[in-house]
């Protein structure tokens, strides 16, 4: 079955212009010829979108599909395997409904593996969804900002029955971790460099892990040719995960020029995940009362180190991916969220549209996905707002294919 989507304008993922005109050809889910007035192939159907601006299918590569609703996080500490595993499967659904056709999704409180499971249901076509690159779990130290029974200290008793095997301590311990994320069908390792901003007991300035534990992390995935990218704040930490070869850096929200130089020799990609601190560098007092108390705290405590972060950031030649990370304001799939505080933040739309596309492909290692090109798999967004001066322009998607097949939109924005 071939279709031929006839676009108002294409940003193709890769040259920063939109281009008018543009037809799509698409034979079994994938891309066979992109320009003007192609040639129209017997039956085929025309999909008339000369309307709408048309985008690579957006990729969000930072995002927690386990949470329903934010409102409810500290309810999923609670709550069954089987209800976490529907929470991963709710949220690829509704991101894919958004026109974000893939997402990279970690693990955050499920300690079992239906993450695996809920990817493998949507490539198979039991369920519609996006498409998910997954880390099981966070990998971290006890005390952590990955060890979630922080949020029981004050009951000792009941903190210690929490079971979380990807917490421990020492090298042995890590290496076992990452075989077996890469065992249950985990494709990279996600872990905690330094402390973070929504837990209640550490701080973003802690070092979490020692040497040894972070060269053992890297190097077993490595071994098994795979990715490790590390959640960090602040210099030391960054310059302690480069020197061990960390193929990613999630945040990195309270970088300097230096640092920023050296991420950019080593060609370390950074999902620099800007809404989480939105509200307090686009100061929103409504929106900060909606953080837990501590978290919004520890955002005041921080504010002008993570406002000088995110100019560095935004100013930097460093390889950016676009990840949302959201937890809270805003539900997990809402990734459009994510790009007004790129254009807040003073960075070309294209480099943002880019992150989203073509280099967040690059990062999550799917190459047939990010960009509008022959051989590429048919994935597409469509948008009526403009996506180069609208920082809400994301929030409305008119228009979704993935693999070639249409599904239906719906931007309520809660
Ligand atoms: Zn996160």
């Amino acid at each position: 079955m071939s279709k031929l989507v006839h676009c108002g304008r294409l940003f193709d993922g890769l040259i920063p212009d939109l281009l008018e005109g543009q037809e799509i050809l698409v034979e079994d889910g994938v891309i066979t010829a992109v320009g003007r007035n192609l040639s129209r192939p017997p039956g085929v159907e025309v999909v008339d979108l000369s309307g709408l601006t048309l985008t690579p299918g957006l990729i969000d590569a930072h995002i927690h599909t386990d949470i329903f609703r934010w409102e409810h996080l500290g309810g999923l500490l609670a709550a069954s395997p089987n209800w976490v595993t529907l929470g991963h499967l709710h949220t690829a659904q509704r991101t894919l409904e958004r026109g974000f056709t893939t997402i990279r999704a970690m693990g955050l409180l499920d300690p079992g593996f239906g993450i695996v499971d809920v990817k493998r249901a949507i490539d198979a076509g039991y369920f519609t969804g996006s498409r998910m690159v997954v880390a099981c779990h966070m990998l971290g130290s006890e005390g952590s900002h990955a060890d979630y029974s922080q949020f029981f200290v004050a009951n000792p008793q009941r903190a210690e029955q929490i079971q979380m095997p990807n917490i421990g301590t020492g090298p042995d311990h890590f290496r076992r971790a990452v075989r077996r994320e890469f065992k249950y069908g985990g494709d990279f390792i996600k872990f905690f460099m330094s402390g973070g901003f929504a837990t209640p007991n550490d701080g973003p300035e802690e070092q979490q892990l020692s040497r040894e534990e972070v060269a053992a992390i890297i190097d077993t995935a490595h071994a098994l040719g795979r990715q490790a990218t590390a959640h960090v704040y602040a210099p030391p930490e960054i310059n302690l995960l480069l020197d061990h070869g960390i193929d990613g850096l999630e945040h990195a929200a309270m970088i300097d020029e230096p640092t920023a130089r050296r991420v950019e020799q080593a060609g370390v990609y950074l999902v620099p995940t800007f809404s989480p601190y939105d509200e307090i560098i686009d100061f929103d007092e409504e929106n900060m009362r909606k953080k837990p108390p501590e978290f919004a705290q520890k955002l005041r405590d921080y504010a002008q180190r993570l406002a000088a972060g995110r100019r560095v950031i935004a100013q930097s030649n460093i390889r950016l991916g676009f990840g949302s990370d959201l937890v809270a304001v805003h539900q997990a799939y809402e990734s459009w969220y994510e790009y007004g505080c790129w254009l807040r933040a003073g960075i070309d739309p294209f480099r943002a549209l880019t992150a989203a596309t073509s280099v967040n492909a690059d990062i999550l290692a799917l190459p047939r996905v990010g960009s509008v090109a022959p051989g590429q798999f048919a994935d597409l967004a469509g948008w009526h707002r403009d996506i180069l001066t609208d920082p809400d322009a994301l929030s409305e998607c008119d228009f979704v294919m993935k693999a070639g097949r249409s599904y239906p939109t719906n931007f309520t924005l809660t």
